[in-house]
């Protein structure tokens, strides 16, 4: 069985060559705030792995496939500099990667719309991570409805970031209000939406937010939200043909017992997690393939 990792965040060498100074001359404190920052037994929450580390950690885990996510940037160069870098890669591993591109709507109207044309060229599969909430604009924002609907045309799916509202304090956190999630999905029916970070709860708390066809659930990060039982509640709730194994890589996943993203250990919770062999493959690899077109 193939296994496909929808959720990877990748930076190009200058940022990761020492990204503080590099957020800092770029302006990308959120970033930075949420990226370098240290928990309190003063381990970083992440590395900064180049692409060889990555696919190494794809093969340690047995991940055929990683989708590459763009940041939420602050600033629109950022976004091209990255979707450019994640251009190279993805021209260079063609059999282990594919890439979303992140947008900004400072790009204009436009330029936004030239710069998703760019990314099909290229042979991008879809955009994300996007954070209207996190980079401050509403989710009725012209631009942004502008590319959406460019989205749709090109069959690409849309990843969000989403915060669980119940989730702890943390530096960089942004409230991400779930309701506008469920008002996108129904204005953009044509579009695949994916919530990161299993949507916050949302189809849990929500219980109209199952009959949305077009939303899907990506489990990026998920062992420093919730526990295990995590992959059997969800998949009752929503099924199992919605949600997508994303790890989030390269944030350490396991820090009471990793000091790596831990990619394969999260594998394992998942084939762990007690659900039927078909259900787990569509987790770990057919919902990906059908929605990406991989
Ligand atoms: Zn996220």
């Amino acid at each position: 069985m193939k296994i496909i990792d929808s959720h990877v965040h990748l930076y190009p060498p200058a940022v990761s060559r020492d990204p503080a100074a590099w957020a800092a001359a770029e302006g990308e404190m959120h970033w930075a705030t949420l990226s370098t920052r240290r928990r309190r037994d003063g381990r970083p929450v992440q590395g900064f792995p180049g692409l060889d580390d990555l696919l190494r950690a794809m093969d340690a885990a047995s991940v055929q496939r990683a989708i590459l996510q763009g940041w939420y940037w602050n600033r629109p160069e950022s976004c091209v500099a990255q979707n450019r870098f994640y251009a190279d890669c993805i021209r260079a591993h063609p059999d282990r990667l594919s890439a979303c591109g992140a947008f900004h709507p400072g790009l204009g109207e436009e330029g936004a719309l030239a710069e998703v044309r760019r990314m099909k060229a290229e042979g991008f599969v879809g955009l994300g991570e996007l954070s209207p909430h996190s980079q401050g604009y509403a989710v009725d924002d012209r631009i942004f409805r502008a590319v959406l609907t460019l989205a749709g045309e090109l069959n690409f799916p849309v990843t969000l970031h989403v915060t669980d509202p119940d989730s702890r304090s943390y530096p960089g956190r942004v409230d991400t209000p779930l309701d506008d999630f469920v008002r996108l999905a129904g204005e953009y029916p044509q579009i695949h939406f994916i919530l990161a970070h299993w949507g916050g709860l949302l189809p849990l708390r929500d219980l109209t937010a199952v009959t949305l066809a077009n939303v899907y659930y990506d489990t990026a990060a998920s062992p420093l939200l919730y526990d295990s039982t995590i992959w059997q509640r969800f998949s009752a709730a929503v099924g199992a043909g919605r949600i997508l194994f994303g790890s989030d890589f390269p944030l350490n996943l396991y820090p009471k017992l990793d000091s790596d993203s831990a990619m394969i250990r999260l594998v394992d919770e998942a084939r762990g997690a007690g659900l039927e062999p078909a259900k787990l493959d569509a987790l770990l690899e057919g919902n990906a393939a059908r929605l990406f077109r991989l």
